[in-house]
């Protein structure tokens, strides 16, 4: 008989990611333990920011599915206009087109964390060790070992697997030797929030630029989030900036279809990197989200994709935790990774081509790319075929993305 380690699955990492794989996987009696470096309810917990992200219909389906969504206060996007600055194509989306009541919804980090901590404060089989960080991993034929350091105490863990959850400059992925593939775009987002003069009537808006896109997305209370793309180089000028000379930039980059922008909120911005793992499943380890892949944020992708690779690994870990399989076992973690590639490698190469079309003056990529977004915006059956695969609801997807419960 196999003698048991300490916990099913340590998950590296408390933030967006492995706070919903853990949430995924407590319906069920393992033994899970949380190891994660910020206090989570701080106000420097970096998962848990201000910023507002859209979240797809799968997400919105997953969430539900998990016993989440009706906790999370969101705003539905039911309409989405998409243009390029200075050019004469665009698209405008509409949920009816589809009918169903909204193309995606908006939550804050903050508030999506809120939701999943109080969910993993409810559960008695979750242990979270916080503010804790990994010093090293171990895999050995019987169990993987993580030593942690809480508080200057080092600690081993015992586990059958080991998540690394722990974002994009994944320390845990560094120490098992994983290495990746990195595209420096030159941009960086700088994310505030901004209340327009006119309603926003649930209508999300990006908008390509010669610096990068710049997306408003609606938010409770009026209120728009923005993420504000710059290149690199002129980031800190506008984090210096006084509000007045910021928002009248951000205004000459959206224009005047929103009225006069008012009340900005504070600044924060991220470099923007193309990051891939080399490696996502090895014995007893699963790379997952930022983790594994970090997106531009341009087509508002990144967290919606890590959810659904949260669903597929839940729906092959729970299983096997329930009939006591060894889901450290190589076989199983390749079903998982063998079930998520297409959907990764589709949307990375979406973001990837969004990033590199849409910044681009040359004037054939200018015509090809503007009467793309006219023809989609004409033809209904290329509309709706872009608009299921933005909500993550095409090719085979896992079943709580399909609605059925783990
Ligand atoms: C500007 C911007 C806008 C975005 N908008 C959207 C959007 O609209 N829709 C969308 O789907 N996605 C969006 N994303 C992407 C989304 O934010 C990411 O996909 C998501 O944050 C990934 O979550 P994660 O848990 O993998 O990583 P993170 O959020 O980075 O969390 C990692 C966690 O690990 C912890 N940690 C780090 N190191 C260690 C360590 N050594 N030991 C223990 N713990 C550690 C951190 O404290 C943190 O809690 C956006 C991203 C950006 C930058």
């Amino acid at each position: 008989m196999r003698s048991l380690p300490d916990y099913d699955v340590i998950i590296v990492g408390g933030g967006m990611v492995g706070a919903s794989l853990a949430s995924a996987l407590c319906v069920e009696q393992f033994r899970i333990a949380i190891v994660e470096a910020v206090s989570s309810r701080s106000d420097n917990q970096p998962s848990y920011d201000d910023r507002g992200l859209a979240l797809s219909l799968s997400s919105q389906r997953i969430l539900a599915g998990l016993g989440l969504w009706d906790k999370l206060c969101s705003t539905p996007i039911r309409h989405v206009h998409v243009s390029d600055r200075k050019h004469f194509g665009f698209v405008r989306l509409h949920a009816e087109m589809l009918h169903i009541p909204a193309l995606g919804y908006v939550v804050t980090a903050r508030e999506l964390g809120r939701v999943l901590l109080d969910r993993l404060d409810m559960t008695d089989n979750i242990e979270f060790f916080c503010p804790a960080t990994v010093d090293a991993v171990w895999i050995e034929p019987a169990c993987a070992k993580v030593i942690v350091n809480i508080d200057g105490v080092t600690r081993t863990l015992k586990s059958q697997l080991v998540i690394a959850a722990d974002g994009t400059h994944s320390r845990s992925r560094e120490l098992l030797g994983i290495t990746v593939q990195i595209k420096d775009y030159g941009q960086t987002a700088i994310v505030t929030n901004v209340t327009p003069e006119k309603p926003h009537c649930d209508t999300a808006y990006e908008r390509f630029t010669e610096s990068g896109p710049l997306a408003l997305l609606p938010l409770s209370d009026q209120r728009y989030a923005v993420v504000f793309t710059v290149n690199t180089c002129d980031a800190g000028h506008y984090l210096q900036m006084d509000d007045y000379t910021f928002t009248n930039c951000l205004q000459r980059r959206f224009g005047r279809r929103l009225g006069r922008f008012q009340h900005i909120g504070a600044r924060k911005s991220y470099p923007i990197k193309m990051i891939s793992a080399r490696e996502q499943v090895r014995d007893r380890v699963v790379i997952l989200g930022n983790s594994a892949h970090t997106l531009h944020p341009n087509g508002a992708q990144g967290f919606n994709l890590c959810l659904r690779d949260v669903a597929g690994l839940a729906e092959i870990l729970i299983p096997a935790l329930s009939e006591n399989k060894d889901v450290g076992e190589r076989e199983l973690l390749n079903i998982y990774l063998a079930a998520r590639q297409k959907d990764q490698r589709h949307v990375m190469r979406f973001s990837h081509a969004l990033a590199t079309l849409f910044y681009n003056e040359l004037p054939h990529k200018v015509l090809v790319r503007n009467t793309g977004m006219l023809l989609t915006d004409m033809l209904p059956i290329i509309k709706r075929s872009f608009l299921r695969q933005a909500m993550g609801l095409y090719g085979r997807q896992p079943s709580l993305v399909r609605s059925l419960a783990l």
